[in-house]
């Protein structure tokens, strides 16, 4: 028996404060997660219902199966209505783009179900206690009949088709298969298998994979007749930093803490200043290669933070255009970049203004 995935991707995002399906977690977005589990699970065909914004994202994916889009309705109802017409394999593989953590077994056990049985939806045992209070009567459910529904919930397509072409507003697809068609056949579902909901949601997400480090560090002496470069940007000073680049000390200090996180050696192996292409080259430009390297990598930069000790020039009236180039050209949120300033009271090289020295911490997320 064959297996069409109905991906439901058309949901606004209106219990979280920006578009969850479509911003990418850990370097993938739930759209292409969710994808992936249903074509590694068994599905040889996927309909995407789709709304403007997750129609961009599923034209980028590269989808290796054959698929077609189809408008989702104003509610999820009305969009598996719409997708069902499209579906042509013998089994629906219904599933909620906001379950990306879905995995191609539970997929498959799905199908197997719905070829065993007709139906086959995920659901876990309820384990809270759960009390209902209502019209003033309060009590407390037998938890041990409750469950909870997840998707996917694989069915035979005439059978669903005929159920929702009866139904009416359903929030997921087993209830108008019990209302029209008969009791579903359930399949043990799973805790990862998480609907990305609340921020609460999202933040147990990109932590999931947890997290490298890296640490970087660098000095550079302050000479007269140069430029000041820090964070990618110029800073006017009598004077400016000594080296083969541009010697901007920051940069330099944050792609070492980005490559040793991602075990990619430092910027003394990758750009050598014996190399010639590199004489005066500015900093951004080898911290844009730095994060090309890292996308090769299949990581992603999740945060940065960086401290300047510098006697002088002050540099706190930069600290934000410094963020801000830095996110730019790693490509992550203003968010994610911190950089800070001290000074060391006079002391030491950098307090005596002999150099500008940079520390710097970067995490980096796995994409998985
Ligand atoms: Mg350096």
């Amino acid at each position: 028996m064959s297996a069409c995935g109905v991906l439901l991707c058309a949901g606004s995002s209106s219990r979280m404060g920006f578009d969850k399906l479509n911003t990418p977690l850990n370097g993938m977005t739930a759209i292409e997660r969710s994808m992936r589990a249903l074509i590694a699970g068994g599905c040889v065909s996927l309909v995407f219902a789709v709304n403007d914004e997750s129609e961009k994202t599923v034209a980028s994916l590269d989808c290796p199966v054959p698929y077609v889009t189809v408008r989702g309705g104003v509610s999820r109802t009305e969009s598996v209505r719409n997708a069902l017409q499209a579906v042509h394999e013998d089994v629906a593989v219904i599933h909620d783009a906001a379950r990306c953590f879905v995995s191609p077994e539970l997929v498959r056990s799905c199908i197997e179900s719905a070829a065993a049985y007709g139906s086959g939806v995920a659901a876990i045992p309820m384990t809270d206690t759960v009390m209902q209070q209502a019209n003033g009567v309060t009590q407390t459910l037998d938890r041990s009949t409750l469950w909870r529904m997840q998707t996917p919930q694989a069915f035979l397509t005439d059978r669903i088709a005929a159920a929702y072409a009866q139904g009416d507003a359903a929030t997921d697809d087993a209830t108008l298969y019990t209302r029209f068609i008969g009791a579903p056949h359930f399949v043990p579902g799973s805790e990862e298998n998480r609907k990305l909901t609340t921020e609460a949601d999202w933040a147990w997400a990109t932590a999931k994979n947890g997290a490298d480090y890296g640490v970087g560090f660098d000095t550079h002496r302050l000479v007269e007749g140069r430029r000041l470069f820090l964070g990618g940007v110029e800073i006017p000073f009598e004077k400016g930093l000594l080296g083969h680049s541009d010697a901007d000390v920051l940069l330099h200090a944050i792609m070492d803490a980005i490559l040793g996180a991602c075990k990619l050696g430092d910027i003394g192996k990758l750009f050598p200043d014996t190399d010639e292409r590199y004489r005066g080259i500015s900093s951004r430009e080898l911290l844009r290669e730095v994060q090309k390297l890292v996308q090769k990598r299949d990581m992603q930069v999740r945060h940065v933070d960086a401290t300047v000790i510098c006697q002088r020039p002050k540099l706190a009236p930069y600290r934000e255009t410094m963020e801000r180039t830095i996110a730019e050209d790693l490509k992550i949120p203003f968010e994610a970049v911190s950089v800070k300033a001290t000074t060391t009271e006079g002391m030491n090289d950098e307090g005596r203004g002999l150099c500008i020295s940079a520390q710097a911490i970067a995490s980096v997320n796995r994409k998985a």
